[in-house]
């Protein structure tokens, strides 16, 4: 699942990977957990996220690999993961060796606007992870998660100033990747301003279909 920050990559992943039996991978929900629990990775890792910058390649590298090979079931999907080009080769690389590859790229179209209308707006359940707007898809009771009852938060790295880096990042070191799966035959674009639902049954029937 490629796409900027805000573009629904991750209430995309969580409905497909359900409906389709496959291991979601999401690199920033794992990293999350990381700093939360205070390991070496973790603490590595928060400084790059507070800035809204890119942990380094070979810590990403590492931990998305040992999750790969640990998945189980028919196959898995990337959320978040690569975001730059010498994370892509690394990931082939590694995948090859697997006897494996990634046979799909779902590009998720968004402008700048929007994502920075749906970013400064989200707010994040800190037990589950799922995602609301403040205007768009507000909880039924401020504040508490629908799903689980967790406590909604916004996450840090949402602060408008942090925002705008994360979208400059975007352009700069993830969006060439865009052109890198193109090349290879595998990316598909999917307009993601249209509605959730709709967004949803187009991801799916390109994974009935074949990219
Ligand atoms: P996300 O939840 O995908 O927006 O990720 C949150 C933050 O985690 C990003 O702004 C980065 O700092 C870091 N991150 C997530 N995935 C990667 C990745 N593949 N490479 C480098 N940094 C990442």
């Amino acid at each position: 699942m490629l796409g900027p920050p805000g573009a629904g990559k991750g209430t995309q992943a969580v409905r497909i990977a359900q409906r389709r039996g496959l291991a979601h991978l999401s690199s920033g929900d794992i990293l999350r957990s990381e700093v939360k629990d205070g390991t070496e990775l973790g603490r590595k890792a928060r400084s790059y996220m507070e800035s809204g910058g890119l942990v380094p390649d070979d810590l990403i590298i590492a931990m998305m690999v040992g999750r790969i090979e640990k998945a189980a079931g028919p196959g898995f999907l990337l959320d978040g993961f690569p975001r730059t080009l010498a994370q892509a080769r690394q990931l082939d690389e590694r995948l090859a060796a697997l006897q494996r590859r990634i046979d799909r790229v779902i590009h998720l179209v968004v402008g700048d606007d929007e994502l920075l209308n749906r970013l400064t707006g989200r707010w994040t359940c800190t037990k589950c992870s799922a995602v609301y707007h403040e205007r768009n898809s507000p909880p039924a009771r401020a504040g508490t998660c629908d799903a689980c009852g967790g406590e909604l938060k916004q996450r840090p790295d949402d602060r408008a100033e942090v925002v705008a880096n994360r979208l400059r990042t975007y352009h700069e070191q993830t969006r060439p990747l865009v052109d890198y799966y193109h090349g290879r035959g595998v990316l598909v674009d999917v307009d993601g301003q249209a509605g959730m639902e709709e967004v949803t049954r187009a991801i799916e029937s390109l994974c009935e279909r074949g990219a």
